[in-house]
């Protein structure tokens, strides 16, 4: 499970570094940089298609957040805006680790992620993709496409994404319950608990419930899945084989409070 972790945290790395953008968290802002947010009332959630919801195109007019170089939907980059200003008055440095893949982006992480299980022998296909799922979404699935889901760190975290282990430092606990009770203030549903369903308990991954609410609806209305079958992605045979079960699976982990 370490492994997995140590893993988890590596391809996380992997997939925000691919991304070109990547290149601007080199570039140093005063904190008193960090834009602000007016208290404007919040706009409608712009109309995706299913090819924005899965992936294969972008959400219209995303921005990017300078510190971070990640990009989300408007409101969902100035709700961070607002909350890591509450964060630095109590004390943590909110650091966004990844906000808006692509499904070329998931298709990176994935398959990296799969030569990594392959390299360290784990031949036999069906344990590889549930292992791979339980800490990757798989491309064209990835709430991440959406525009709406957040991976949030802190600075004493190293901007790392940190598991809940039976060891793991009080400071990383304190900064998830501080999350646990502040995020929902700005709108922020921790999406999956690990409790149900395959995906492992993420304590960074914050959805934008005001939007992911309706997108998730409509994502789980989607007939026609055919387009994220794409060659290109390891397993990929696999995924089609046992679509009906994996798609259950994805919505049996989502968090019922974020539904
Ligand atoms: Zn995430």
């Amino acid at each position: 499970m370490r492994t997995k972790i140590g893993l988890l945290i590596l391809v996380l790395s992997i997939g925000a570094c691919a991304a070109p953008r990547a290149s601007l968290k080199t570039v140093a802002l005063e904190p008193t940089a960090t834009p602000t947010a007016t208290d404007t009332p919040l706009p409608p959630a712009p109309v995706l298609t299913d090819a924005q919801l899965l992936g294969i195109q972008r959400p219209p007019g995303m921005i990017e957040d300078p510190e971070s170089g990640h990009e989300a939907l408007p409101a969902v980059i100035h709700a961070f805006w607002k909350f890591k200003q509450q964060a630095k008055a109590d004390g943590w440095n909110l650091i966004l680790v990844s906000g808006y893949r692509s499904y070329r982006d998931q298709r990176i992480v994935w398959n990296r992620s799969d030569d990594d299980y392959l390299q360290h022998g784990a031949t036999d296909q069906k344990k590889r993709v549930e292992a791979i799922m339980s800490l990757v979404s798989v491309p064209g699935l990835s709430r991440h496409h959406w525009g709406t889901e957040l991976d949030i760190s802190e600075s004493t975290l190293r901007g790392q994404l940190v598991n809940v282990e039976p060891d793991t430092p009080e400071r990383v606990l304190k900064f998830y319950a501080w999350m646990e009770e502040n995020a929902p203030k700005y709108g922020f549903c921790k999406v999956y608990l690990g409790k149900n369903g395959a995906v492992h308990n993420e304590p960074w991954h914050w959805s934008f419930l005001p939007y992911s609410r309706g997108y998730q609806k409509q994502f789980m209305a989607i007939q026609d899945f055919k387009r994220i079958f794409d060659i290109n992605v390891e397993d990929v045979d696999y995924l089609m084989r046992n679509f009906k079960r994996i798609l259950k699976v994805e919505k049996r982990s989502i968090n019922p409070a974020c539904d």
